[in-house]
């Protein structure tokens, strides 16, 4: 179902904490529904970062925000994913992304630098009418009281600002969220240091065993080397100009070893290399420069609530529900929280329903995120299977699903990928809003119950 870009009845004063994917995506969505938002983001636009994946999910709500020649402008049809073994390069499997079934999921999957992604959403934020103020961090976040239920958050320079929702964006090492969870969120390092770097394509071509990776005009791939805690995965980026890759070093770090929380780390390039990566990875990796991006994934628990107490502050996105980085997935479903929470709010008509609304988009959201989260751990893991019989089992069956395409393992495929890629976030708010919102008593901010949403033509089986 295409987005309704309708005015809300009544318009309200929202205040995003971030402006990363999901701040800025939240800001299009809302200021698109007449709301007015201000979007605080500590850092400026130019940051490093390198590539991002754009499964159908997230392709069909971009393709309706900015159209499909846009997009395509700076993104790449992604055509499968080649395996290999990290160390010898040997062919391992293929993963068709068959256009059949993209063509049934109703979007396609895109390969985009994450630069372009965080441009393309700031663009559209403005264009709709939101305020986003770079280099200004928030220090202090404050809810509201019975007297004045207005939360506010209090700005480095002393500035405190005042909203009606206050929405925390602010990524997994997220300030809002100790507030919602009214204590400080432990976390440690976890089992997941990510290296990214990008290549540009006119570097590769002179490499024989590289120039494959970028000159496959009509075939680009995402292909995947895997080893033993470690994996490597890269792609055309900027529309094939640039390459993206990333490595993924799976143990759980010792202290010294560990890396920070962030995308702004830089870290030596050799000493991110192990004897184990193969030449063509060695070579690709080297290209990149003496510096590439190193994120540490930190370890923390789930948490029950993503609204707070007063029912006016929610969090989206990573700070909601943190995957580790580069994960695939977290883009887009730090998106679908935006664009959930901004059809919610195009139909409000009273500052009562604000609470049941956010507690509609957390009872909406929370289920797919931890389901879509718990896939993409358990693919990671596979990626890393140290020598062994499981090892050995996953590599049999990526060998097979790549010699015996038939109409079976086209049904396999889709009933495998089906309950991450058709979700549609348009549909599941406008959902709820037919079967239960509209039917609200504004007054009353009960959760609506799960157990009886429809997921309309989402056929997913929660544990
Ligand atoms: C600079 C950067 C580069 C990245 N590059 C990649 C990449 O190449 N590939 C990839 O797969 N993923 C990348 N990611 C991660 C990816 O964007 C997220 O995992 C995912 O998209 C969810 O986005 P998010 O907006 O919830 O969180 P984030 O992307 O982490 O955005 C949170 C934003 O909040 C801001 N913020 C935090 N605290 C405050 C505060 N107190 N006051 C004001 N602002 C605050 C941060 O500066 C940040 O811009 C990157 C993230 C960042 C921040």
């Amino acid at each position: 179902m295409p987005f309704v870009f309708r005015d809300a009845e009544l318009t309200l004063d929202f205040l995003v904490v971030g402006g990363g994917i999901a701040g800025l995506a939240v800001a299009y969505a809302l200021s698109t529904a007449g709301h007015r938002v201000r979007v605080v983001e500590k850092f400026g636009l130019d940051r490093p970062s390198a590539g991002q994946r754009i499964p159908p999910n997230l392709s069909k709500i971009l393709w309706q925000w900015i159209g499909p020649e846009e997009l395509m402008k700076v993104s790449t049809r992604c055509v499968g994913s080649p395996f290999h073994q990290l160390t010898t390069g040997e062919n391992i499997g293929y993963l068709h992304w068959k256009p059949a079934v993209m063509a049934e999921m109703g979007g396609d999957f895109l390969l985009m630098h994450h630069d372009d992604l965080i441009r393309i959403l700031h663009k559209l934020a403005i264009k709709a009418g939101a305020r986003v103020d770079f280099n200004t961090e928030v220090v202090a976040v404050q809810q509201g009281s019975e007297e004045k239920p207005d939360p506010s958050v209090t700005l480095a320079n002393g500035e405190v600002i005042y909203a009606d929702v206050l929405i925390g964006a602010d990524g997994s090492k997220s300030l809002v969220r100790d507030v919602v969870l009214e204590e400080e969120d432990e976390a440690k390092p976890g089992p997941m240091t990510t290296y990214s770097g990008v290549v540009k394509a006119e570097d590769m071509v002179g490499d024989p065993e590289l120039a494959p990776l970028v000159q496959s005009e009509e075939l680009p791939q995402w292909p995947v080397w895997m080893g033993n805690f470690r994996f490597i995965f890269g792609h055309p980026v900027r529309a094939r100009k640039e390459y993206a890759f990333t490595i993924f070093n799976c143990k759980v770090p010792t202290p010294e070893q560990a890396g920070k929380e962030t995308w702004d780390e830089l870290f030596p390039t050799e000493q991110a290399l192990t004897e184990e990566d193969g030449t063509l990875c060695q070579k690709l990796v080297k290209l990149a420069g003496p510096r590439l991006i190193r994120s540490q994934l930190m370890s923390r628990r789930d948490i029950d609530d993503w609204v707070d107490s007063t029912g006016r502050i929610v969090l989206i996105g990573d700070s909601a529900h943190p995957n580790y980085p580069g994960g695939t997935h977290t883009a887009a479903m730090a998106v679908e929280d935006g664009a959930v929470l901004g059809s919610l709010f195009s139909h409000l008509s009273s500052k009562e329903q604000i609470p049941a609304f956010l507690n509609a988009y957390q009872e909406l959201r929370q289920r797919r995120c931890e389901m879509v989260n718990r896939a993409v751990f358990d693919n990671a893991r596979m990626m890393c299977l140290p020598p062994g019989p499981e090892a050995d089992a996953r590599d049999q069956d990526m060998a097979a699903q790549a010699t015996d395409w038939d109409d079976g393992m086209l049904k396999v495929q889709f009933e495998e990928i089906s309950a991450i890629f058709l979700y549609d976030a348009g549909d599941d708010a406008e959902e709820w809003w037919i079967n239960w919102g509209r039917f609200h008593d504004s007054g009353n901010n009960s959760k609506p119950s799960v157990a009886t949403f429809d997921f309309g033509n989402v056929s997913v089986r929660y544990e």
